[in-house]
C-alpha cells in the first residue's frame, strides 16, 4: 500500500481490521462459498419487501449502485420498506451468522459486495416536514433532493451536501459537508433523533436523552452502528441565497486559483467558496458551452445578512472573485435554496468512479503553485475534476454534548475524481496521485473526514475518537455483524 493509502482505495483491499479497535468475527468467505444453500424462504415470509439471491430476477437492478464499478453479488438482497422489514432482515443475518451492508444509493459503493445480506432502503424515500418545530423526518432511503424540494414548499431548508441524489442519512452519518458549510456547519449538527436497528434486531431511538453516547457516534462515525431507519433534523429558515459559480476558461485558472487562494484568508463566515479544475469531456451530453473544455469552477456561496439587500450584498462580495481574471461563464446571483445542487452541478446520473478525498490545514501560493503543477490546464492530468472546498467558521464549531466528527478542525478538503475510465484506475490515478500528494504534503491534515476520504478508514478520525467509536460500536453490535464500509 502506498504511503497515501491510495492502491487500497482503489482495489478494494480491506484496510479496515482494527477500525475503532475491533475486527471482523464473521466467516465472511466460508458464507460466500456456501451462498447458493442459504434458504430464504422464511425471511420472504417475514418481510413486505423483495428478498432476492443472485439467481431470482431483478436481482441485479436492485442492488445496482450509483458508482458502477463492481456488480455486487451478496448473498441476498431484501429490499426492506419500513423498520419492522430491517429488524426482521437483521434478525435474519444474526441467526445465519452472516455480515450485514446496507445501501440507499450506492453513491458510496467502493467494494465489491460478495456475501452477507445487503439492505436496499430506497423504498423507504417518506421525507415529512413540520413547518411548526422546523424539522424534517427523513426515512432511511431519501436523497437530498426529496428533502429539499419538501422544506422549501415551506421556506425552510436541510444542511445538505453538494449532490441532490445523494442519500440524507448515509452523508449525515459522515458529518456531511455541502455548498453553505462556513454558514451553518456540518449536516449532522442539525440532527435531534434518529430510529436504529441494533446488532440484535432491535429498534431503538437515539436522541440526547435516550442512547446518547450512540447519538455522539451516530452524528459522524459513519458505520458499525446499527441501521438506521429514520432521522430527525432541524431545518434552517432560508427561501434563498445568493450563489452559483463563475467559471473560468484554461488561460484564466491560474490567476483566478490564486486570487481565490488568498480570498479565502479573509472570507466571511457566511460565505462558502470552492475552486474546481473541470476537464469536461468533448461528449455529446456535456453542454456546449463547456463540452471539451479545461476549466476552473469557482463556487460561491452567499446566506446573507437580515437587513441587507441579498443581491447587493453578494455582488460586493464576490466582486474580488469576479476581478481574479475574465470569467467565462457567470452564474451567480439570488437562487432558491431549494435548488442548492446547481452550486456545484454534480453528475446526477449513475456513472463509474474513482475518488481521492483528504484535508488540509490551511493553503496559500506555495499550495496553488505545487497544484497547478501536476493538474494545471497546460497538462494530460487523469482527472475530471480536482476540487478544493473552504471550509471553517460554522464548520469549526461543535455541537453541544460533542458529536464523532472528523477532521472538524482542518478548513479546506481536497477531492480529486479520475476520468470515467476503469483503466485508469489501478494504476495511473494511483500513481499520478500520489505524486500530487506528496508534493501537497506540508498541508495535509492528519485527519480526512469520513465522507471525501470514502470509506472508515483510521484516519477518518483521531485516534482519541477512533477508540471512543470502537467501544460503541461493540455495545451495539457485540458480533460485529455490520461491515465497516
Ligand atoms: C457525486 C457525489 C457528491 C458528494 N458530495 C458530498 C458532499 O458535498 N459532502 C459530503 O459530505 N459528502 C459528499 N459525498 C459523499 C457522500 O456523502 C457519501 O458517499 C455518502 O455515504 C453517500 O450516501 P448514500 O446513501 O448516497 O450512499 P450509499 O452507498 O447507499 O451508502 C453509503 C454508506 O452509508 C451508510 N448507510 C447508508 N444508509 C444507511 C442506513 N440506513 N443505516 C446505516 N448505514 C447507512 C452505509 O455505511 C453505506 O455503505 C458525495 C458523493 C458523491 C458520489
Amino acid at each position: 500500500m502506498s504511503r497515501h493509502g491510495i492502491s487500497s482505495r482503489i482495489v478494494g483491499h480491506r484496510e479496515l481490521s482494527g477500525v475503532g479497535g475491533r475486527r471482523y468475527s464473521l466467516r465472511m468467505t466460508e458464507t460466500t462459498s456456501h451462498g447458493n444453500e442459504l434458504d430464504v424462504t422464511a425471511l420472504r415470509s417475514r418481510v413486505a419487501g423483495p428478498v432476492l439471491t443472485p439467481r431470482d430476477d431483478g436481482f441485479a437492478d436492485e442492488v445496482a449502485p450509483w458508482i458502477r464499478n463492481f456488480d455486487h453479488t451478496p448473498l441476498v438482497a431484501v429490499g426492506v420498506t419500513s423498520a419492522a422489514d430491517v429488524v426482521a432482515t437483521v434478525k435474519f443475518a444474526r441467526e445465519h451468522s452472516l455480515p450485514v451492508r446496507v445501501q440507499a444509493t450506492g453513491h458510496a459503493s467502493h467494494f465489491a459486495i460478495t456475501d452477507g445480506v445487503l439492505i436496499v432502503t430506497k423504498r423507504m424515500n417518506d421525507v415529512a416536514v413540520d413547518a411548526t418545530t422546523r424539522t424534517a423526518t427523513i426515512a432511511a432511503g431519501a436523497p437530498w433532493g426529496a428533502v429539499a424540494a419538501a422544506a422549501a414548499e415551506v421556506g425552510l431548508a436541510p444542511i445538505t451536501g453538494s449532490s441532490a441524489t445523494v442519500g440524507a442519512i448515509g452523508f449525515l452519518l459522515g458529518g456531511g459537508v455541502g455548498p453553505l458549510a462556513r454558514s451553518f456547519g456540518f449536516g449532522s449538527d442539525y440532527v435531534e433523533s434518529l430510529q436504529v436497528v441494533t446488532g440484535g434486531g432491535e429498534l431503538v431511538t437515539v436522541s440526547s436523552d435516550q442512547n446518547p453516547e450512540l447519538f455522539w457516534a451516530l452524528r459522524g462515525g459513519k458505520a458499525g452502528l446499527g441501521v438506521v431507519t429514520e432521522i430527525r433534523v432541524r431545518l434552517v429558515e432560508l427561501e434563498s441565497l445568493y450563489g452559483g459559480s463563475l467559471f473560468f476558461d484554461a488561460d484564466a485558472i491560474e490567476p483566478a486559483l490564486r486570487a481565490w487562494v488568498d480570498y479565502t484568508k479573509t472570507a466571511q463566515p457566511n460565505v462558502t467558496t470552492s475552486v474546481a479544475i473541470l476537464r469536461m469531456p468533448d461528449l455529446p451530453f456535456i453542454p456546449e458551452p463547456v463540452r471539451g473544455r479545461t476549466l476552473l469552477s469557482l463556487r460561491f456561496a452567499y446566506t446573507g445578512d437580515s437587513g441587507l439587500d441579498l443581491a447587493a450584498e453578494g455582488d460586493l462580495l464576490a466582486a474580488p472573485l469576479r476581478a481574479a481574471a475574465p470569467v467565462y461563464l457567470d452564474s451567480l446571483g439570488v437562487m432558491p435554496a431549494g435548488e442548492v445542487a446547481r452550486i456545484h452541478g454534480d453528475p446526477t446520473d449513475p456513472t463509474v468512479g474513482w475518488t481521492l478525498g483528504r484535508m488540509f490545514t490551511s493553503i496559500d501560493q506555495e499550495f496553488a503553485s505545487a497544484l497547478l503543477r501536476h493538474v494545471g490546464a497546460q497538462l494530460q492530468a487523469p482527472y475530471v475534476a480536482v476540487e478544493v472546498r473552504h471550509l471553517g467558521a460554522a464548520t469549526e464549531v461543535d455541537v453541544a454534548g460533542g458529536s464523532a466528527v472528523g477532521g472538524r478542525e482542518a478548513p479546506y478538503t481536497l477531492n480529486l475524481v479520475g476520468a470515467p475510465n476503469p483503466a485508469l484506475f489501478a494504476e495511473v490515478l494511483p500513481q499520478y496521485s500520489a505524486a500530487l500528494l506528496d508534493d501537497l504534503t506540508p498541508w495535509l491534515a492528519e485527519v480526512t473526514t469520513v465522507n471525501f476520504l470514502g470509506y472508515p478508514g483510521t484516519n477518518a478520525w483521531s485516534a482519541e475518537t477512533n477508540e471512543r467509536l470502537g467501544k460503541v460500536r461493540e455495545g451495539v453490535d457485540p458480533e460485529g455483524m455490520f461491515v465497516l464500509e
